[in-house]
């Protein structure tokens, strides 16, 4: 998608920190990191949001999933725990339309988020 900013994270054309490689998926650290570890993981093909992620049916969204707990067990906090938030939408406080879970540990999460 031409002027999508994940979508050129995704392909290597803006620098980013990567943390897992995946053949469907891509993490990376997050330019401003609200937690010890705040890893962005996305699709590498483009999807607006989640739902259009879930819509695709292929297992993608699983293998996102799965994804974020593999950075989890990477980032060392898989045992302390973590959270995996789909922003969704304005109001949602989605900020990228290109559909990524954030990847949020390493301190107390609080509930609700700020
Ligand atoms: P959203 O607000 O859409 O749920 O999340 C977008 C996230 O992307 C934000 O947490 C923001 O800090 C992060 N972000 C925005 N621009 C960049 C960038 O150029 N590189 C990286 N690594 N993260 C970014
Ligand atoms: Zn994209």
């Amino acid at each position: 998608m031409p002027d999508c900013l994940f979508c050129a994270i995704a392909t290597g054309d803006i620098p980013a920190t990567i943390v897992l490689d995946g053949k469907r998926t891509i993490a990376f650290r997050d330019i401003s990191p609200q937690a010890p570890t705040h890893v962005l993981v996305i699709p590498r093909d483009h999807f607006a949001d989640v739902a259009a992620l879930a819509g695709a049916g292929d297992g993608l969204l699983e293998e996102l999933v799965s994804q974020a707990h593999r950075v989890a067990v990477a980032e060392g906090i898989d045992g302390s725990g973590y959270r995996i938030v789909f922003n969704t939408g304005r109001e949602g406080g989605q900020t990228v339309s290109h559909a990524h879970a954030h990847v949020l540990g390493g301190r107390p999460m609080t509930w609700p988020p700020g």
